[in-house]
């Protein structure tokens, strides 16, 4: 696994380098800057996986940093702010900062502040976006099939010939080896079930979801 990277954006250089010293040991890169300018250009050249973002900086501040990297790509920003009432003005203002940290703060709540708020960006990232097929949506993470916006019930097993289906669409597949992705039977024996369950899913999904390849095996079609 790739080690993730932080760039701390602050000109107090004390406090800059114990931000960075403290996430070393949490075994993060880090990266500091001490200006606007070159926040977001050690941002483009980094590509960090958080941003630790002090609100007054020379250059230009912060808030017009986190706008010109937003810009750029989704990034968790936790922003560092001078007093409550300056965090609270810039709540209000939606700058795009995922949380606020008011200095003075202590490191053991900054780097738990980092680990939630990264958590939370990975955990987003591992549900899969549903899969569209005309008017069917497959989405993996609830392992619910709707059809015209109504749900469609399929068998854990035409749920996962589906996916793998959909995984490839236009690629036709041998019945073989859907055996082997989808049930684990390497030996090829059993292609009738394949068979079975396509007919299942086409009596669920649309007869024209799915194109038999005589002798070969199956691929899904992406409807118009
Ligand atoms: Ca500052």
């Amino acid at each position: 696994m790739n080690e993730r990277r932080v760039l701390v954006v602050e000109d107090e250089r004390t406090i800059a380098e114990s931000i960075a010293v403290r996430l070393r040991a949490e075994g993060f890169t880090v990266e500091i800057a001490a200006d606007g300018p070159s926040a977001v250009a050690q941002f483009h050249a980094a590509q960090p996986d958080l941003v630790v973002l002090d609100v007054m900086l020379p250059g230009f501040d912060g808030l017009e940093v986190c706008r010109r990297i937003q810009a750029d790509r989704p990034v968790p920003v936790l922003m560092l702010t001078a007093r409550d009432d300056e965090t609270d003005l810039l709540v209000g203002l939606a700058v795009g900062a995922d949380d606020y940290l008011t200095k003075p703060f202590s490191m053991r709540e900054l780097t738990a502040r980092v680990h939630v708020l990264l958590r939370r960006v990975e955990r987003a990232a591992a549900t899969p976006p549903a899969i569209r097929l005309g008017d069917i949506e497959i989405n993996e993470a609830e392992r619910r099939v709707r059809r015209a916006g109504s749900d469609v019930h399929l068998t854990p097993t035409e749920f996962d010939l589906l996916v793998h289906l959909a995984g490839r669409p236009r690629t036709v597949l041998p019945r073989e080896r859907l055996l082997a992705d989808v049930w684990g039977w390497g030996d090829g024996n059993g292609t009738r079930t394949v068979d079975s369950h396509i007919k299942a899913l086409r009596r669920k999904l649309g007869a024209d979801l799915i194109r038999t390849v005589h002798g070969v095996g199956y691929a899904l079609e992406l409807p118009l």
